[in-house]
């Protein structure tokens, strides 16, 4: 390759390291990209892992980001099953497991975050998953079926996914979890009150403000949890959802500024020049928020990341970064979430004229949405987050009449 663009290794190959190879040969990046994963396949969608491909429908070819012929096409040189041991930041180095060296110009770190797993007894038996990568659902995937017993531990968005996955494949399943509501740290009550609703409806059973005290085993495989009230429940399988903490271990070792994740700026930039962090590894600022740093696991802050990133490299303006926002299928029911409602002092709930389960929150900070949830109502998570970004006083008693469409209020939001 003749070219004086600088030789760019990616560490990571998830939604982040993806997406920002295609970003930097979409700005024009002509030089070499090599992109590190640890995983034995191409990058992959990462949510259907608790929905469409739990359930065993869908192949692995439909997960991948891209089809293998792009990085060919792109000419990017991907190396699979390489797991990365260390980073010389002085010779401009990473180390692989295998003792091979790969020599950057430019660094971007992906390595994203790993599922936080139960320590106690019999948190090592066969039977008890986490659920991160494409080998962890083809596990659990094996385990669940018509009448296995699924306990579940944290009913947190993946918690609530494989429950709703695991009832359509049949199994029974009791979500546990330690605070005194489901979705505690994520949702607001009202959202959270109706998805206990929901799945309760459907067959799981829910045992909140509770605590595993053990995992019991037989011949090595997991048979039962016991809670710290001395309750034994058996099982077949359990899963830990407990969320995750960020991979950024390499990034410690390196010296890099770290802090629950790797801190970069808007643009990506790690506190060493030439290093960039992007994904879930990373704790950034969000304009929209103040001063505030945030972690964000999910798939939009993966991708606005990476192309800030790409834009930096190939000296462009930054894209304006995107709000957080997330979503979550359960079932039939779609959940938006965009926003995060600090400050909030006050909720208004839609619900959808004539439909059933379709309903919207928004949160308030005076007259300003700062936030909006919204289940099966996609026009208001819209019509939410314009809202949101737009950050000017709308009609109350508007807002509060399901009759009116959201999107009418941008109007008089000055949008
Ligand atoms: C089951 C599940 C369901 C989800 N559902 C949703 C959803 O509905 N909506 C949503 O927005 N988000 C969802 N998410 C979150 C979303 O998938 C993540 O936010 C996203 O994958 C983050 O991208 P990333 O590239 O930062 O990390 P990842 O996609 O995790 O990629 C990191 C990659 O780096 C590799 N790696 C780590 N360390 C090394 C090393 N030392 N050497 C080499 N390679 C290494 C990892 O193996 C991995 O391949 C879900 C996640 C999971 C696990």
């Amino acid at each position: 390759m003749t070219t004086n663009a600088p030789r760019i290794v990616i560490l990571g190959g998830g939604h982040a390291g993806a997406n920002a190879v295609a970003s930097l040969r979409q700005a024009g990046h002509d030089g070499e990209i090599v992109m590190i994963s640890d995983e034995s396949v191409l990058p992959y969608h990462r949510p259907p892992l608790s929905k469409a491909y739990l359930k065993g429908g869908s192949t692995l070819e439909a997960l991948y980001l891209r089809p293998a012929k792009f990085y060919d096409t792109n000419n990017i040189e991907v190396l699979l099953d390489a797991r990365a041991t260390g980073i010389d930041t002085a010779r401009k180095i990473v180390t692989l497991a295998d003792g091979r060296e790969i020599a950057w110009e430019l660094l971007i770190l992906a390595t994203g975050s790993v599922a936080r797993r139960l320590d106690g007894p019999g948190a090592d038996l066969d039977g008890v998953h986490v659920l991160r990568d494409i080998k962890d659902a083809e596990a659990l995937h094996a385990r669940i079926g018509e009448g296995s017993r699924l306990v579940i531990i944290g009913a947190g968005y993946i918690g609530l996914e494989v429950a709703a996955s695991a009832r359509d494949l049949g199994a029974e399943v009791t979500i546990l979890e330690r605070e005194p509501r489901i979705l505690s740290r994520v949702a607001c009550e009202e959202l959270s009150g109706f998805f206990h609703r929901f799945h309760a409806d459907r067959g799981v059973v829910f045992r909140t403000g509770v605590s595993v005290a053990a995992l019991h085993g037989e011949k090595g495989e997991v048979c039962s949890v016991e809670l710290s009230d001395g309750e034994v429940l058996p099982c077949d399988a359990v899963l830990v959802g407990i969320g995750g903490s960020p991979c950024d271990a390499l990034a410690i070792g390196a010296g890099l500024k770290c802090d629950n994740g790797v801190i970069v700026d808007l643009a990506g930039r790690s506190s060493i020049p030439g290093i960039y962090a992007i994904g879930d590894m990373t704790r950034r600022p969000m304009p929209h928020y103040g001063d505030r740093m945030f972690r964000l696991e999910s798939v939009p802050n993966a991708v606005d990341q990476a192309r800030a990133v790409a834009a930096d490299i190939m000296g462009k303006p930054l894209p304006a970064p995107d709000l957080p926002w997330f979503w979550s299928d359960q079932y039939e029911l779609k959940l938006q979430i965009a926003g995060v409602p600090f400050d909030a002092d006050r909720q208004i709930v839609r619900h959808t004229p004539d439909k059933e389960n379709s309903f919207s929150i928004f949160h308030m900070s005076g007259d300003r949405v700062v936030a909006v949830e919204a289940v099966n109502a996609a026009g208001d998570f819209v019509a939410g987050k314009k809202l949101i970004m737009a950050a000017q006083p709308v009609d109350i008693a508007k807002l509060s009449d399901p009759s009116i469409a959201a999107k009418t209020l941008l109007a008089t939001s000055g949008d």
